[in-house]
């Protein structure tokens, strides 16, 4: 791993609301070598970086002359060559995060200028596709969207993001025009603590029990199916085991290098 150096410039960071936003970096000195979508890159800051004031002290103390590196998928499309966009969310308690806060445009942060990650998308592209995220797990996806969408019209996508209150819809706008704009996107935003958003008109609850009651039948068209569906999991572990366990009880089994026809696919973040 190379040497940690302040090589990209934060052109770009956008509130979606306190302690959730998205960074735009544009290397300094390197190019962005060619990546999927759905890859990740590991994002790095000197112990010497402030803490954001909403921060609490951190679990476990990084020291002034150590570095911390964190992994953060991609929500920029590869076709996009300046910059890489991401989707991060505050842990107030965290090491990187707190510190990432504080960076404000025109600061530098260390990039990793290696991309990596398989969480790719391999479904056939006739397949339909149910992308399951919640909070910033939806990040991934909509690099995927973005580079997919208009090229492979033939499969059908349906994108379900779980957040609190609807204020943690990042992407919403964006991914609400592409529903209506596109035959072959379904966007399924919900939020599981409706009583504080009393305005909120859509979709509620769990990702699991909407797999359940035919939401993502409905959104893709069709009855979802091991033998015509893929899944994929991103973002709140409770969220991915629930989804396992509704999805295994169905028929659908884990995608992996000795099982390449498995229908689940997951990018866990913690
Ligand atoms: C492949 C991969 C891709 C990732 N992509 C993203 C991304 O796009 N956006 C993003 O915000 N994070 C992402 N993460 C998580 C990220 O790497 C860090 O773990 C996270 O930002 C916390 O770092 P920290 O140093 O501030 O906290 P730490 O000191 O490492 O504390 C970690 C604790 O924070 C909590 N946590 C970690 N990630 C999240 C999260 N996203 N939401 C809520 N709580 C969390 C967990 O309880 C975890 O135990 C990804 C992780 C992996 C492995």
């Amino acid at each position: 791993m190379p040497k940690p150096e302040l090589n990209a410039v934060l052109t770009r960071k956008t509130v979606i609301r306190p302690g959730l936003a998205l960074f735009r970096f544009r290397p300094e000195g390197w190019d962005l070598p060619p990546f999927r979508a759905g890859q990740y890159a590991m994002i790095g800051l000197p112990g010497t970086t402030p803490r954001h004031p909403d921060a609490v002290a951190e679990e476990r103390p990084l020291a002034a002359d150590k570095w911390v590196k964190k992994a953060y998928s991609i929500s920029s499309p590869p076709t996009e060559l300046e910059e890489l966009e991401f989707y991060v969310v505050m842990v107030p308690n965290g090491q990187l995060t707190p510190r990432l806060f504080t960076l404000e445009e025109g600061d530098r942060a260390f990039i990793v200028p290696r991309l990596l990650g398989d969480f790719i998308l391999e479904a056939p592209t006739d397949a339909k596709v149910a992308f399951v995220g919640t909070g910033t797990g939806i990040a991934p996806y909509v690099s995927m969207i973005r580079t997919h969408l208009h090229a492979h019209c033939e499969r059908r996508y349906a994108l379900f993001h779980g957040v609190r209150t609807s204020d943690e819809l990042g992407f919403r706008e964006e991914l609400a025009t592409r529903a209506t704009t596109s035959e072959c996107f379904s966007y399924l935003p919900c939020i599981d603590q409706p009583q504080q958003d009393a305005s909120w008109t859509g979709l509620t609850g769990w990702a699991q029990e909407h797999w359940k009651s035919g939401t993502f039948s409905a959104a893709l068209g069709s009855p979802v199916s091991p033998a015509d569906t893929h899944v994929y999991l991103c973002g709140n572990p409770l969220m991915i085991e629930a989804m396992k366990e509704t999805l295994r009880a169905e028929g659908f089994e884990m995608h992996s290098r000795k099982n390449p026809a498995g229908q689940i696919h997951v990018e866990s973040f913690w």
